[in-house]
């Protein structure tokens, strides 16, 4: 039984029978005959189907009388049936002037029909002013609520694979990719992208091809941002919803996701909206699932990030000097403790916090988009892979195993108290007779030191180097070690090190270490 022809479907080019996307083998497999399609067949069918569809309009034009109105304002232009008023802009408040409309240019492909009624909109959006009281955003909506407007408002709807880069500050780049089953992005330059994700998700099961015959009572808004603002807000939004994954990978949420769309289908859609802007307020109400969005009035600013460090570098040598005034030490041994305490606070506090968020401008955090409920859209987890024996192959990757957390601890601890481990050994494992403040100068160095490091280059370290699994082609998992490295290329980081200032620090340290020892072990000798 031969099915109509959905747009949003990728068919065989074999038989017509709608085909999946099988990520390993990057090609669109026909459960019913078999057969591949390729990555880049999909996209010229739809160049088609386009081509089909236009002429359609074309042709049935003349039936619709409809007109134009253009804002002078903000640029919005809006198509709307003949016998309609249409005065002032929606989303700007401007005048409008109307425009004899001609040709087809502006019309989408498909689009979901409205299902909510404006009564219904406007009583799911006085609900939430109810729910919201405290608000300020719930008076200036309530005070707007007549100027509630459905439109049909401009999309492009995006399909197939995708591919990302992913990395972390100064990190390298790791790469996933995954399949995406179709998800709108907003194509008006006036519209606040967020305030629209918002009300999402809409049904794609709903989408019909476009025909005039929708439009009945109802504006249809144009699209107006070009083919690289698009293809910028494609990549952002995908990016945008790979993020929390690749966040959960890397370990961190200053994740930078570039997505790749070249291969992707695109399909212009427009998607029943109800809009009002009340003052500095924005609200959208789903035309087909009547979700709710209001966006906050105000922006809000993040607490700049180097109050914390100094916050914490003071609190706790006070701390500190509180508890030893309670024990009754004496006031320079009380100073000396707080005093080494804060520098050595400061020093870690302010290396692990710039690594989370560099600079120090205060950061202005994105506008909150209060919902109506919490359904967001569906998303299949992205796979990273990596090229292993010649083939792209899935993998996973991990940085913080607990044996490296474990080393990561333990060996700072270990170097910090080394001349007091050795001289515990050298003393043949009796405390007995030992002096702590032999090791004062060690002490002195690696106290500060140690933690730096630990965080500055042991956590800078783990994230070049992932533990990485995947599977072989009989189906067992296995440790990736990263390509092998020849005989040469190990000697010439040898001989980098040897000949490099850095050996002239170790060397002194070595000294100190030697000295401060015997020192722990014979001081009463001198
Ligand atoms: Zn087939
Ligand atoms: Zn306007």
């Amino acid at each position: 039984m031969a099915k109509a022809y959905e747009p949003i479907n990728i068919y065989c080019a074999s038989c017509g029978a709608p085909a999946k996307f099988d990520i390993a083998r990057q090609v669109y497999c026909c459960a019913y005959c078999g057969g591949e399609t390729g990555i880049r067949e999909p996209l010229a069918e739809k160049q088609g189907f386009r081509q089909m569809h236009r002429a359609r309009l074309e042709a049935k034009r003349k039936e619709f009388p409809l007109q134009k109105a253009r804002c002078g304002g903000c640029g919005a232009e809006v198509i709307f049936p003949r016998e309609e008023m249409m005065t002032s802009c929606a989303f700007c408040g401007r005048n409008m002037v109307r425009q004899e409309y001609l040709g087809v240019d502006g019309f989408p492909e498909i689009l979901i029909p409205f299902k909510v009624t404006e009564d219904q909109a406007r009583e799911n959006l006085l609900a939430w002013c109810r729910e919201n009281q405290s608000r300020p955003e719930a008076r200036d909506v309530r005070k707007h609520i007549d100027e509630l407007k459905g439109f049909y408002l401009p999309y492009e709807l995006v399909k197939g694979p995708t591919s990302c880069g992913v990395s972390r500050r100064e990190s390298k780049i790791y790469r996933c990719r995954g399949f995406w089953e179709g998800s709108f992005v907003n194509t008006s330059k006036q519209l606040d992208n967020l305030l629209l994700d918002g009300m999402e998700p809409y049904d794609i099961a709903d989408v019909k091809e476009f025909d005039f015959s929708y439009l009945a009572g109802q504006r249809v808004k144009v699209r107006d941002t070009d083919g690289e603002t698009t293809a910028a807000r494609v990549g952002d939004e995908i990016a945008a919803h790979y993020r929390p994954f690749a966040a959960k990978v890397l370990e961190t949420k200053g994740v930078t996701v570039t997505a790749d769309t070249g291969n992707m289908v695109e399909l212009s859609a427009v998607l029943p909206v109800y809009y009002l802007r009340a003052g500095n307020t924005l609200a959208a109400v789903n035309g087909q699932t009547g979700k709710v969005a209001v966006r906050e009035k105000k922006d809000r600013y993040l607490m700049p990030w180097w109050i914390k460090p100094i916050l914490g570098s003071v609190l706790f040598p006070a701390l500190a000097y509180g508890i030893m005034t309670l024990f009754g030490v004496e006031q320079m041994g009380k100073l000396l403790v707080a005093g080494i305490l804060f520098i050595f606070l400061l020093l870690v506090l302010f290396t692990a916090y710039h690594n989370e968020y560099g600079g120090l401008g205060r950061e202005r955090l994105p506008r909150r988009i209060f919902t109506s409920d919490d359904e967001r859209e569906a998303v299949t987890p992205p796979e990273f892979y990596l090229p292993i024996d010649g083939r792209n192959r899935a993998v996973d990757m991990k940085f913080t195993t607990p044996w490296r957390l474990f080393l990561m601890i333990f060996l700072p601890a270990v170097t910090v108290f080394l001349p007091l481990i050795l001289g515990f050994l050298l003393n043949g494992c009796s405390a007995e007779g030992l002096t702590v403040g032999g090791a004062a100068v060690w002490l002195c160095i690696m106290v500060p030191l140690a933690p730096v490091f630990m965080l500055k280059f042991g956590r800078l370290e783990l994230y070049e180097h992932p533990v990485v699994h995947y599977q072989t082609d009989d189906g067992r998992r296995r440790r990736y070690r990263g390509a092998k490295k020849s005989w040469k290329e190990t000697w010439d980081t040898v001989k980098a090190f040897v000949f490099s200032p850095f050996v002239l620090v170790i060397l002194f340290l070595l000294a100190v270490l030697v000295i401060n020892t015997v020192l722990v072990v014979h001081w009463d000798s001198f």
